[in-house]
């Protein structure tokens, strides 16, 4: 009788948490393949919430003298947009970081709060960077879709849209940089691209996870300069910055990055409009997978997401390291005529 109240217990408890929080949930990318099951899916729960992130960046605001957090406005649904400010020299160059215009896209939101943690110490490297480099980081400029919090009909997606690409409205952010019609792009473009001087920038995504190169080798990641019109002196600083991420993945280890598929000369995403509307040099990190698609073969698993997360902390280490010595104005750009082309092995495109 006992026995039988206690299991009755377990289990009322055992569905009480799955409705709070459900079991299977999307991220994670396997080294060996895109195949995927239920059990390797990376945990939503293992990612950083919005509330977290909150909480996070309000506790490095307060404790780091070198970090300065700031609400750069507020998302369809109310949830704030932050911007976090590491270095404070005018006279330095400066470096914006953007992750996660894709609600779907965690993984590079966790490589930044890494970062961020890393820069808010007091370790001489990180003050040798400091005294050359201000960072700007816009960690997840879609909070309503990364907690599939929109007012749209995501059923379709593979995990019921627990994390989705678009943002409330059912928009694509990365295509509203010339409209500003979202109030998350438009808070980016008001209080940071328009306010700070910005010599260099990083946009964070993800990419479908089926992605090869000729000789069919997995591609763990994917890097593309802008391609619209732009100036010689931006086109050669993107590449260069492009060059010491490239340069830092290979040395890594990480498996075979990648240049970025499509081009096109667009304006709407961030890429390409950063660079012809600001003249800021400018990169597209693509990490590999996604959290949240209606494309089996897009799902990460959750064994390479420590890798993947690692990943795009070292591409940003990198970059931050390489503009503060100033190693990147000599960084040989010839790594783009080697680097190899990226195709979809199987399924669609999205
Ligand atoms: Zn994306």
């Amino acid at each position: 009788m006992k026995n039988k109240k206690l299991k009755t217990g377990v289990t009322a408890m055992l569905t009480l948490s799955l409705l709070a929080s459900p079991a299977v949930s999307p991220v994670g990318a396997e080294g060996s393949g895109p195949e995927v099951n239920e059990n390797q899916q990376v945990k939503i729960e293992s990612l950083t919430s919005n509330e977290e992130l909150a909480s996070f960046l309000q506790k490095v605001d307060e404790k780091s003298d070198s970090i300065s957090v700031e609400v750069i406005g507020q998302s369809i649904k109310g949830r704030d947009l932050n911007l976090v400010k590491a270095g404070n020299d005018p006279g330095n160059p400066t470096i914006l970081m953007v992750t996660q215009q894709h609600g779907n896209e965690a993984l590079v939101t966790e490589s930044a709060i890494q970062v961020i943690k890393k820069l808010s110490t007091n370790s001489k490297e990180v003050k040798d960077w400091l005294d050359n480099v201000n960072v700007l980081f816009v960690p997840r400029l879609n909070p309503d879709g990364a907690a599939g919090d929109v007012d749209w009909d995501s059923s379709h997606l593979q995990f019921g849209g627990m994390q989705t690409r678009n943002n409330a409205a059912g928009i694509n952010l990365n295509r509203t940089h010339n409209s500003l019609s979202q109030p998350e792009t438009r808070a980016l473009h008001e209080n940071v691209l328009r306010k700070y001087d910005i010599d260099y920038a990083i946009d964070f995504h993800h990419q479908i996870a089926n992605r090869v190169t000729e000789d069919g080798e997995l591609v763990s990641g994917a890097l593309l300069y802008p391609t619209s019109t732009i100036t010689d002196e931006v086109l050669e600083k993107s590449r260069k910055l492009g060059a010491v991420i490239y340069n830092e993945m290979d040395s890594k280890g990480y498996g075979t990055f990648a240049r970025y598929a499509e081009g096109g000369s667009l304006t709407s995403n961030a890429r390409n409009h950063f660079a012809t509307h600001y003249d800021i040099p400018t990169i597209l990190f693509e990490n590999r997978g996604m959290t949240d698609s209606p494309n089996t073969t897009s799902i990460l698993g959750q064994k390479s997401s420590g890798y993947l997360i690692k990943q795009g902390t070292d591409a940003m280490l990198s970059s931050i390291e390489a503009i503060a010595d100033g190693s990147i104005a000599s960084t040989d750009v010839s790594v783009w005529d080697t680097m190899p082309e990226q195709y979809t092995a199987d399924g669609e495109e999205e």
